[in-house]
């Protein structure tokens, strides 16, 4: 049989298999001489020991996709991001630095802004303006009205996803709104998963459908971008690159430069102003700190 390490503790790894539930697993000691540790994300072939206790024993680790470092899981598929369109307003610079982290490690976004209740339709307008060529997917949501919910889903499907955001957004709601339809399914899984009595905090896929896992990471307020170059940064915007064979300079940084492509595709409404404003001030930021 074949499921996915949705959580590990102390040597347990709970394995999820579709229609059959949660399986409480051990790891053969081959992995040990392989120097491979199974990692929550991985799918693997199991070997039930007790149907009726839901135990068994992972016999194989099936190749992965990736492995991501914060948190260690692996075989991500993409990462929802979600921010509230109001209360509290998004903060567009900490949401442009998680898109670079994530274009750095090439792993797909989904921005989802919540809280559509509150807002007029053009301030929506507005957000599409602006990420509009980001590569990233949008989806505006209420989590209090259940709008858009669907799209949303339509976006998980299929799909293992992380999802962060800062406190107050409305992940927890939204996980909530997804989760609970299929609460009566994953019973199995609650129960356990709350046999671990460890408190620390561990990562944990929450199946929601077919092949569908989200995985609720911490929220944030604060996101560095210690580990980028200031000169490498332009990489991660993915509009820019439509415009770069118009800059004069080859390896133009697209901010003291003359004859910049990327400077007049802003100056023409191509390119956001605010994408491009968050761009110099990273930049310098960058600059900065490789100065000292
Ligand atoms: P979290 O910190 O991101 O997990 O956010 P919560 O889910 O705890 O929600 C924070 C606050 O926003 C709570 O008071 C929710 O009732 C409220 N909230 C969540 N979703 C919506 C929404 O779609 N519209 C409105 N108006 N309020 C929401
Ligand atoms: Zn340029």
């Amino acid at each position: 049989m074949t499921g996915k390490i949705i959580k590990g503790i102390a040597g347990f790894y709970y394995v999820h298999v579709a229609e059959s539930g949660v399986y409480e697993c051990k790891a053969k000691g081959i992995f040990r001489n392989r120097n491979i540790k199974p990692t929550v994300g991985d799918d693997v072939e199991i070997e039930v020991l007790s149907e009726v206790d839901h135990l068994g024993n992972i016999n194989e680790i099936l190749p992965r996709k990736n492995i991501l470092v914060r948190p260690a899981v692996t075989n991500v598929d993409q990462a929802i991001i979600i921010f509230a369109l109001k209360d509290p307003v998004p903060n567009l610079q900490l949401l442009d630095k998680f898109l670079i982290q994530m274009n750095k490690q090439r792993i797909p976004v989904v921005i989802c802004f919540n809280k559509s209740d509150l807002i007029r339709e053009d301030q929506i307008e507005e957000l599409m303006e602006i990420y509009g060529k980001s590569g990233a997917q949008m989806v505006f949501v209420s989590a209090k009205n259940k709008e858009g919910i669907d799209l949303l889903f339509s976006a998980l499907k299929g799909k293992t996803s992380t999802v962060a955001g800062p406190s107050g957004v409305g992940k927890s709601s939204i996980i909530n709104t997804i989760q609970s339809d299929v609460h009566m399914e994953i019973g199995v899984l609650s129960e356990k998963i709350k046999r671990g009595k460890h408190t620390t905090r561990h990562s944990q896929f929450i199946p929601v459908d077919v092949n569908t896992y989200i995985l609720d990471t911490p929220g944030f307020s604060t996101l560095s971008l210690d580990n980028i170059d200031a000169e490498e940064l332009k990489q991660y915007y993915p509009e820019f690159e439509l415009y770069e064979p118009f800059c004069k300079y080859g390896g133009c940084n697209h901010i003291g430069e003359t004859a910049c492509g990327i400077k007049d595709a802003v100056a023409d409404g191509q390119l956001s102003p605010v994408r491009y404003e968050h761009y110099r001030s990273l930049y310098e930021e960058l600059k900065m700190v490789k100065k000292y």
